[in-house]
C-alpha cells in the first residue's frame, strides 16, 4: 500500500522569492514549490514531488499510447553517428546535436530523436508483411543543445518525449495509424487538463507530408498561432498560408512552365549578403529578375545560411528591414517549406499559383520545378516560417476576425512516408512474394514540457494548481496547531490512505499554520484538509485549492468526501 506523504520527511524546501533569473511560471514556481532544480542551463533535476507529477503525466501518455496499440520499448539515448549520417541528419541538425567520442576515437551523439534507430530496429526484427503494423513507442531522455535553454522545463537541453513511430505497407495504414495517434493525443491532453488546438504545420526537420502540431496556448509559448474567435479555425502561422485564397481572375500556369536558373553557392550567396557563410539569417527579401516577389521573416528561429542555400534557387536574398515593408502590400509572401522556396501568398507575381512549387529541387544546376515531390526529391531540415497572418485578418473558414495568439508545442505528429525507410532501405516480404517498402509516421509528446505547458495554464498568484490525474496528491492535509491538530491530521491522513486516497500531511513541528497554509497553497494539491482550531471536536476545514471554496467536515464526512 501506498504510504502517507509526510511534509516532516519530505525532501522539500519551498521558497518565497523567484528564482533571479526566472522569466517563465513555470520556472518560478516549480522551483519555488521544490518540485525541480536546475543543474544547468536548461538542464534539470526532478525532485520527489515533481517526480511524482512527471510520472502521473508520464502514465497517462502510457496508457493511452498502450490503449492504440503501442509496443513500449527503451533505445539508447547514446547512439552511433552512422545512422544519422546515413539520413543526413547528423549533419544537418548542426549545433542541436551533443557528439561525443569514446576512448577509441569512435563519434557517438546523445539522440535528438530516434527516427533512424527505429527504422534500423524493424528492418532487424520484421520481415514479412504479417509483421506490420506496428506502433513502437517510448518514453526516454532526449537531447538537443538548444540555442536559448530558457524557460524552465519547457525548454530543456535534456528534456524527456514520449515517440512513437508507425510502421506500414501501405498509405492507408499510415494514415490509419496517424488517426490512432491523433485521437489519442487528444485524450492525453483531455486527460491531463490541457488547453489545447490541433493545427496544420510544415514538417520541418523531419521531411515528409502531412503534419500536425498540438499547441497550448500560453503567453510563455514560443509559437505564433492563429485562432478564429467564431469558429473553431487554429492554424499556425507558417500553414495558414496555405489557406489564403489566390487572387480572383489571375491566371496560374503550371509549374513545370517555369525556368530555374543554376543553384546560387553559399558562397555567391554570402557574398551577395556580404556575411560570411556561416551567418545566420532573421529576414529575408526574395528577388527574381530584380522584382521582389518574396519576403520572409523567420519569427525567432534562425536558419542557417549554408542550409538555406542548398534549397533556394533561383533568387537573389537580401536582408530586409522593417522599412522595406512600408507601403508594400502587393509582395507576395514567400516562405521556404518541404517544397523549397514556395509561393504562398500570391498578390504580386501573376506566374505561380499558390502553394506551388515553383522554385525546387534547383540544387541541380539547370533544373526545372517540374512534378516536384516534397520528400521523394529532396529533404528540407530547415525553414523559414513568415508571419502571414495579422490580427484581424479574415479567418479562411468562416471570414471572421482571426486573433494571433502565442502556444506551447506540445505535441506533433508527422505521416514521415519513406524517407528513412529509404535511407535504411526497410522493406518486408509483401503479399505477393515481393519486397515492399515500409511507410512511416513519427509522433511525440513533451512529457516534461507538458508538465511546464500545465503550469503556465493552471497556476495562479498563490501557486501551483493541479487537477487530481496530475498531481502529486490527492489532498494536502495540514495540522495547524500543536499535539491536537498534528494527532488529528496524522489520524485522517492514514484514515484517508487506507482509502486508497493519496495523502500528503504538513506534520512539520515547529512551522506556524501560516507559513503552511502559503506552502499548501504553493504546491498545489486540489484539495487541503485543514485541522484547525476545531480539532478538538473532531471538525475539519475542506478547502478546494482552485476555487477557494470552503467547508467544515467531520473526519467521517471528509473521509466519504474525498474517497
Ligand atoms: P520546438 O519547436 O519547441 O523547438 P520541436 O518542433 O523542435 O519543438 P519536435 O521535434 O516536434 O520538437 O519534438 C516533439 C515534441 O518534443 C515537441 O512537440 C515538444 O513537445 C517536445 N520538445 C521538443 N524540444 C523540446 C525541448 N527542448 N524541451 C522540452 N520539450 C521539447
Ligand atoms: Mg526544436
Ligand atoms: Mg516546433
Ligand atoms: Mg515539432
Amino acid at each position: 500500500m501506498a504510504q502517507v506523504q509526510r511534509m516532516s520527511r519530505l525532501m522539500v524546501k519551498t521558497l518565497r522569492d523567484d528564482p533571479a533569473d526566472a522569466e517563465t511560471l513555470n520556472h518560478k514556481l516549480l522551483v519555488r514549490a521544490g518540485y525541480v532544480r536546475r543543474t544547468a542551463a536548461g538542464i534539470w533535476t526532478w525532485l520527489p514531488l515533481g517526480k511524482k507529477v512527471y510520472e502521473n503525466v508520464a502514465r497517462v501518455v502510457r496508457e493511452e499510447m498502450d490503449a492504440i496499440g503501442g509496443q513500449e520499448v527503451l533505445l539508447p539515448a547514446l547512439l552511433p553517428k552512422e545512422p544519422y549520417e546515413a539520413s543526413g541528419r547528423y549533419e544537418e541538425y548542426g549545433d542541436l546535436l551533443f557528439r561525443l567520442k569514446d576512448r577509441k576515437g569512435s563519434e557517438y551523439l546523445l539522440g535528438p530523436t530516434h527516427e533512424e534507430i527505429f527504422t534500423q530496429v524493424v528492418k532487424d526484427q520484421c520481415a514479412s508483411y504479417k509483421d506490420l503494423p506496428v506502433i513502437l513507442y517510448q518514453i526516454q531522455t532526449k537531447y538537443r543543445d538548444e540555442a536559448r535553454p530558457r524557460a524552465g522545463v519547457l525548454r530543456g537541453r535534456e528534456f524527456q518525449m514520449k515517440d512513437s513511430y508507425s510502421f506500414d505497407t501501405t498509405d492507408e495504414g499510415l494514415a490509419e495509424a496517424y488517426a490512432l495517434h491523433r485521437a489519442a493525443y487528444q485524450r492525453i491532453f483531455e486527460r491531463l487538463g490541457l488547453d489545447y488546438r490541433i493545427v496544420s504545420a510544415v514538417s520541418g526537420a523531419m521531411g515528409g507530408s502531412a503534419s500536425e502540431e498540438f499547441l497550448a496556448p500560453a503567453p510563455a509559448g514560443e509559437d505564433t498561432f492563429v485562432d478564429c474567435p467564431a469558429c473553431d479555425y487554429a492554424a499556425n502561422t507558417e500553414a495558414v498560408t496555405f489557406a489564403l485564397k489566390p487572387v480572383e481572375g489571375a491566371a496560374h500556369p503550371a509549374a513545370e512552365d517555369l525556368d530555374t536558373p543554376d543553384t546560387p553557392t553559399i558562397e555567391t550567396l554570402a557574398e551577395h549578403l556580404g556575411v560570411p557563410a556561416s551567418a545566420t539569417l532573421k529576414n529575408l527579401l526574395v528577388k527574381v529578375d530584380g522584382e521582389i516577389v518574396a519576403v520572409g521573416v523567420p519569427g525567432d528561429r534562425e536558419v542557417d545560411l549554408g542550409k538555406l542555400a542548398e534549397h533556394l534557387a533561383p533568387a537573389e536574398v537580401e536582408l530586409v528591414t522593417a522599412e522595406d515593408f512600408e507601403g508594400r502590400d502587393d509582395l507576395v509572401r514567400g516562405y521556404i517549406g518541404p517544397q523549397g522556396l514556395q509561393k504562398v501568398r500570391y498578390l504580386a507575381d501573376p506566374r505561380v499559383a499558390p502553394g506551388t512549387a515553383w522554385i525546387t529541387g534547383a540544387n541541380k544546376p539547370d533544373t526545372h520545378a517540374k512534378n516536384v515531390v516534397c520528400g521523394r526529391d529532396f529533404e528540407v531540415d530547415q525553414y523559414l516560417d513568415v508571419v502571414v497572418v495579422e490580427d484581424g485578418d479574415p479567418c479562411p473558414a468562416c471570414g471572421a476576425g482571426l486573433k494571433l495568439d502565442r502556444a506551447i508545442e506540445i505535441g506533433h505528429i508527422f505521416q514521415l512516408g519513406r524517407k528513412y525507410a529509404d535511407t535504411f532501405q526497410l522493406d518486408v516480404l509483401g503479399q505477393q512474394g515481393k519486397p515492399v517498402r515500409v511507410t512511416m509516421g513519427s509522433y511525440g509528446i513533451g512529457v516534461s514540457r507538458a508538465v511546464a505547458a500545465l503550469v503556465e495554464q493552471t497556476a495562479d498568484e498563490q501557486g501551483l494548481c493541479w487537477s487530481k490525474e496530475i498531481a502529486p496528491a490527492d489532498v494536502h492535509v495540514v495540522a495547524a496547531g500543536k499535539a491536537v491538530q498534528t494527532e488529528l491530521a496524522l489520524d485522517v491522513a492514514e484514515q484517508l490512505n487506507a482509502a486508497g486516497v493519496r495523502v500528503l500531511v504538513d506534520d512539520r513541528a515547529g512551522v506556524s499554520p501560516g507559513v503552511k497554509f502559503t506552502d499548501a497553497e504553493l504546491i498545489g494539491v486540489p484539495k487541503i484538509l485543514v485541522a484547525g482550531r476545531r480539532s478538538a471536536e473532531g471538525v475539519l476545514e475542506l478547502k478546494d485549492r482552485r476555487t477557494g471554496e470552503r467547508e467544515e467536515l467531520s473526519v467521517a464526512d471528509a473521509i466519504a468526501r474525498l474517497s
